[in-house]
């Protein structure tokens, strides 16, 4: 297995007061269902990757988080029925497939789509030796611009949109490879998940996985107050760690490992303020560090795979 690790120094994102608003109308609308349904609080969840019993990490909004006492994975307690609810809310569906939302979000990100996409091509090539006409399975994206870029990038051949908001589209009967990009957060079966994502691959084929991780540095360290995490939007933080397992246990072969993530000391730069009492250390090294050494601190969380952003390349074996 590769750990790979680019460092990737770019100014942080800056978010435009649109963006801003829908990200607040969306943490909104989170909260209000969560408030307005009975939460689960017996502390009882087993790691959905590895199985162990759960201990307790935080609690937001009264749902608990616990952690995986063996990969460190994180996990929400919860009803299934609750999250199948939250995951199929109007409101939510409404505001995510409407044109507005759509637009601002092709306008912010495509830049980060291209530049993601450039590297699954490097990728494709390096690992099955070519990097043009793939078939490929796109699980669970939620954004038009993002199709309208895997469609028109070289890499892409026939094309099938499976597990999303937006209408199914394409069709493709086996495949090259399989994205399955921001979506492991809301899985509650995890394991019938990859099963499922493993069936559409022809033997050999490739798995892009990316999902935050509940090993990162802003996750451990902010935990509740990371605005950036909320039931039930996220229920599922694996860990670096955990995920590696889990993908071999589920028949794949680890080819890559990386978290390029760039914004794990800004989340908790700028939540410093509401920082935990025993955060001791980590206030100080904000407080005392100049520009330079946090940028080199981000860099050493991307070396050491500690950042939250996870992406995996795997092998179907
Ligand atoms: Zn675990």
């Amino acid at each position: 297995m590769l750990r790979s690790y680019q460092y990737t120094e770019k100014p942080y994102p800056e978010d435009t007061f649109q963006g801003r608003l829908f990200r607040d109308k969306q943490v909104e609308i989170a909260r209000r269902f969560v408030e307005g349904h009975p939460v689960r609080r017996d502390m009882k969840g087993s790691c959905p990757l590895c199985g162990r019993s759960g201990e307790y990490f935080c609690s937001k909004w009264r749902v608990d988080y616990l952690c995986c006492p063996n990969c460190k994975s994180v996990f929400a307690v919860y009803e299934d029925s609750a999250v199948k609810e939250y995951q199929e809310n109007p409101d939510l569906l409404e505001l995510r497939t409407s044109e507005a939302y759509q637009g601002e979000i092709s306008h912010n990100r495509q830049d980060t789509w291209d530049e993601f996409l450039e590297w699954v091509e490097v990728r494709a090539f390096r690992f099955m030796g070519r990097n043009r006409n793939l078939d490929i399975v796109d699980y669970g994206n939620r954004y038009e611009g993002y199709v309208e870029r895997i469609r028109k990038s070289p890499i892409c051949g026939g094309y099938a949109l499976k597990g999303s908001i937006l209408p199914q589209n394409g069709d493709v009967s086996r495949a090259d490879m399989v994205l399955y990009l921001d979506r492991m957060q809301q899985e509650m079966q995890p394991d019938r998940r990859i099963s499922e994502l493993r069936g559409y691959l022809k033997e050999r084929g490739l798995l892009i996985l990316s999902t935050r991780a509940g090993s990162g540095f802003d996750i451990v360290t902010l935990k509740e107050k990371n605005s950036r995490i909320y039931p039930y939007e996220h229920i599922l933080l694996p860990s670096v760690r955990g995920l590696v397992s889990f993908l071999e246990e589920n028949g794949f072969e680890i080819l890559e490992i990386t978290t390029p993530g760039v914004m794990d000391v800004k989340y908790v730069l700028d939540s410093k303020d509401r920082l935990d009492d025993r955060e001791n250390f980590v206030r100080y090294l904000l407080e005392e560090s100049s520009q330079a050494m946090l940028q080199e601190f981000q860099r050493f969380l991307q070396k050491g795979c500690l950042s939250s952003f996870v992406c995996v390349i795997a092998r179907k074996r």
